[in-house]
């Protein structure tokens, strides 16, 4: 009876109905994952762990990705070991974390994450006014710390000596059917971290899976909490998201989810604006392509991108008020900055890429004299150019342009002097704008950008 209640205050399903206490155990038969997909340096260190006398399990993502049949990207190791004691067992390994305790082991350039497990104390955990819970250092056995995971498909331990999967709340079969489930009540668990509703939508644009009813419904209602989570915290999920692979399945089901309105500045400005849809939703396809491509992405050019269309707005705006198109253009810059810096607190490095890459679009337009070769020198031509491309491609400013660039780009030095006369001759000198007749998705679209 009493098992039933708290099964119940713990939105467990029927269907899922077992103690919560004790894992289903499934073997290699049953799980089916390829020990070749495991990394050498995670398994080293749960070796180490165990040889020292303590559990050491890979857990988390990784596990999941594991019998996803995908190799993980990283590897988080659990054990019952406390921070101290892993340190001293590793030659490079650093205790990080305030709100929570983690270890850093490192080998060459691989790095392991490895946690305690966490008690089931989150509810004498200090807590801000809306409860969200500020550091969760209390460790316990593994099945409370399976408790304190996020979702099920989250929340298994495999044991690389014995390759036993340790499966608490169903995670195996959400797996199968393809559905994030969180663990427990889902308004508390959110209420105890806000980023939990980014980490459901993220992990569901990704993997294709379909959100559990119980789990999506309170977001819409408790999205706003992600107000008080700090900046720092947003931005590194935010980048997360963006840099998944999947960044416009992810933006579209923020949308979907109601993720999106009022709590992310950011994302009020891109997913509102039809005019900047077209451009954002290029930017976004092919940083995707860029990471399926096994390509970096730069931060500083995808957020330059997400707020481009909000630039141009304001530097219509300023130069209407009568700035030069230059001046106008960093004021815009400025405005849009600051106003971002607020809630997603855009490192300095990224905000200064930004800039960066905005401030050399107008130099693009001068294809004449020594102009386009001093631009090409440019430490951060690459991005400014790619940036070029994108605003061609979605039908902002004339194709043209970008082609010449490509040209210019590709080129020897004497053909670089023939196309310098071509855009001489194309009249491409420092304001096209005022000289060529408005034109359908043309550079006229610019000058009205508030539309
Ligand atoms: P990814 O593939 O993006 O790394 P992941 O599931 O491994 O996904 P991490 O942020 O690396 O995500 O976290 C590792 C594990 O820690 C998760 O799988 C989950 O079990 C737990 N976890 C992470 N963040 C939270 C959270 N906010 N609340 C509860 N558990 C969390
Ligand atoms: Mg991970």
């Amino acid at each position: 009876m009493i098992k039933k209640f708290i099964r119940k205050i713990l939105g467990v399903k029927p269907a899922v109905q077992r103690d919560i206490n004790e894992p289903v155990v499934l073997g290699p038969q049953e799980h089916g994952i390829d020990p070749k997909l495991l990394s050498s340096n995670a398994i080293r260190v749960t070796s180490s762990l165990q040889e020292a006398g303590f559990e050491a399990f890979v857990v988390g993502g990784a596990v999941r990705d594991l019998l996803l049949g995908v190799k993980p990207k990283d590897f988080d190791i659990a054990t019952n070991a406390t921070p101290e004691q892993v340190k001293r067992l590793f030659r490079r390994a650093f205790i990080i974390g305030k709100r929570f305790q983690i270890v850093h082991v490192m080998f060459g350039q691989d790095l392991l994450e490895v946690t305690t497990f966490r008690g089931a104390g989150a509810d004498s955990a200090p807590k801000d006014e809306h409860g969200r819970v500020l550091r969760d250092n209390t460790f316990g056995p593994q099945h409370e710390d399976a408790l304190r995971r996020d979702f099920t498909i989250n929340a298994m331990y495999y044991n690389p000596a014995t390759q036993q999967v340790l499966d608490y709340h169903g995670g195996s079969a959400d797996i199968r059917a393809k559905t994030l489930r969180i663990i427990g009540q889902p308004e508390a668990r959110y209420r105890e971290d806000p980023v939990r509703m980014l980490r459901v939508v993220r992990f569901a644009a990704r993997l294709k899976f379909t959100i559990e009813p119980g789990t999506a419904a309170p977001i819409a209602v408790m999205a706003p909490l992600i107000n008080n989570v700090p900046a720092a915290r947003v931005f590194d999920e935010m980048l997360k998201l963006l840099m998944s692979g999947h960044a416009l399945a992810c933006l579209q089901q923020l949308r979907k989810e109601g993720l999106h309105h009022g709590l992310l500045p950011l994302l009020d400005v891109v997913l509102e604006q039809p005019l900047g849809v077209k451009f954002v939703t290029l930017a976004l396809d092919s940083t995707d392509a860029r990471i399926a491509a096994g390509k970096t992405v730069s931060p500083g050019f995808l957020f330059a991108s997400l707020l481009w269309h909000q630039v141009l707005e304001k530097w219509t705006a300023y130069r209407a008020a009568g700035e030069f198109p230059i001046p106008a253009l960093h004021l815009a810059a400025d405005d849009v900055l600051e106003s971002q810096t607020e809630k997603l607190a855009l490192q300095r490095k990224i905000g200064s890429d930004m800039r960066d890459i905005w401030a050399m679009q107008p130099r693009f337009e001068r294809r004449v004299g020594k102009a386009p070769q001093k631009l090409l020198e440019h430490p951060r031509f690459r991005a400014g150019y790619d940036f070029l491309l994108l605003r061609c491609a979605s039908g902002e400013i004339d194709a043209e342009i970008g082609e010449w660039w490509t040209a210019f780009y590709d080129s020897d030095e004497a053909s670089r002097d023939a196309l310098l006369a071509s855009g001489a001759a194309a009249g491409a000198p420092g304001a096209p704008k005022k000289k060529r007749p408005p034109r359908r998705g043309g550079r006229s679209k610019l000058a009205s950008g508030g539309e």
